[in-house]
């Protein structure tokens, strides 16, 4: 598909964006451009691919998206290259769950090479917004919204595909050791519903037990199953790897309520060439707490593309609390963090055909 470029008037000055970038924090900065790809049923599917200045995008009041939160997104990030180049880390694996996500939400696919060829574009112009700091990327945020205007209930026939950027800093704002996580009540994700869609639906649904974690103290929210809330699922935006002393590795399976992570994917394979034997099964919460205390459970991990590999250090209920090894980062935690970063980083070779330059 062809793309129209539509250069930015008035980019943002060289020297504001330069001292921008020595403080991102995560999500609050934007680059100069984004990508715009509509899609309409009637006109044959996608068209009108532009490349332009990022801004407000016009909705009609009636849009389907602000009604019944059809939507769907992917989180993803270029990294700098040793060489000065830039490289995206398994970008197919993100527009691959995309389509899945789309399939969830009666959404029409995006077709593999429009979706990276829409981040290329973006990178072509914004090549300039990789933050200065340590551990800095350049956060990616495709989305689809449904843009007809009709207040029935049905799958949209219009939509927008959208690309806009965001340099990263740590994603934790206290860039603590280790996250403290706040046993929810609430659950996140019922068998049949979209918990394996990376859909704003979800995260709506978390905000309350989100906000209820930080009031009490804590970084992130744990998540158990619906059916039984007995069983360890995932976090609001994060999934969970629970290392023992026997040198194997538990990460809960994927069926159906958990979000298919890509970084989770990742660690499997990493942690198996480790020498780990890594089961995806299900594990309580119960026998969370048990192992823990008893010392067989050495160390949990949570993974995402926004915060990579992070430890969990701590674990409260409203009767109970217990704390993971020596409550920081633990070996296996900060070997693997490494290994993955050093190979989205360019330091070590990608042995595994991970790595995208572009
Ligand atoms: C995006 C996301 C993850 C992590 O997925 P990655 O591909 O590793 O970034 C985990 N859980 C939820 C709910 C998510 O939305």
């Amino acid at each position: 598909m062809e793309f129209t470029t539509i250069p930015h008037p008035a980019p943002l000055p060289s020297d504001t964006r330069t001292e921008a970038l020595k403080n991102p924090g995560f999500g609050t900065l934007f680059s100069d451009h984004m990508v715009t790809v509509d899609y309409d049923e009637a006109k044959g599917g996608w068209h009108s691919a532009t490349l332009g200045p990022r801004g407000p995008i016009a909705l009609d009041p009636a849009a389907a998206v602000l009604h019944y939160a059809q939507e769907i997104f992917e989180g993803m990030k270029a990294y700098r290259q040793p060489d000065g180049g830039i490289a995206l880390f398994r970008p197919d694996a993100n527009a691959r769950r995309f389509n899945a996500s789309a399939d969830r939400l009666a959404m029409p696919h995006v077709p593999e090479e429009l979706f990276v060829e829409a981040i290329r574009q973006l990178l072509s112009v914004d090549g300039e917004w990789f933050p200065s700091v340590e551990g800095g990327s350049l956060y990616l945020r495709p989305f689809m919204i449904a843009t007809e205007a009709f207040l029935g209930v049905r799958p949209a026939k219009q939509y927008k595909f959208i690309v806009i950027a965001s340099p990263a800093g740590n994603y934790f704002k206290s860039g603590a050791p280790a996250v403290s996580l706040w046993v929810s009540d609430y659950t996140r994700a019922a068998p049949g519903g979209t918990g394996a869609a990376k859909c704003g639906g979800n995260y709506a649904a978390s905000l309350v037990p989100t906000r209820e974690a930080f009031e009490r103290g804590h970084d992130q929210v744990l998540f158990l199953d619906a059916a039984e809330k007995k069983w360890i699922e995932e976090l609001g935006g994060m999934n969970l790897f629970f290392v023992f002393d026997d040198g194997s590795v538990v990460t809960p399976p994927l069926t159906g309520t958990i979000l298919p992570g890509i970084t989770r994917d990742s660690l499997i394979t990493l942690l198996r060439e480790e020498g780990l034997t890594v089961r995806e099964e299900p594990y309580s919460i119960d026998q969370w707490r048990a192992d823990a205390e008893s010392g067989k459970l050495l160390e949990t991990m949570a993974c995402g593309t926004a915060a990579v590999v992070t430890p969990v250090g701590k674990v409260t209920a409203e009767d109970y609390e217990f704390t993971i090894g020596s409550g920081g980062p633990g070996q296996i935690t900060s070997k693997i963090r490494e290994k993955l970063v050093s190979i989205q980083t360019g330091t070590v070779a990608d042995t595994h055909g991970w790595v995208m330059r572009v």
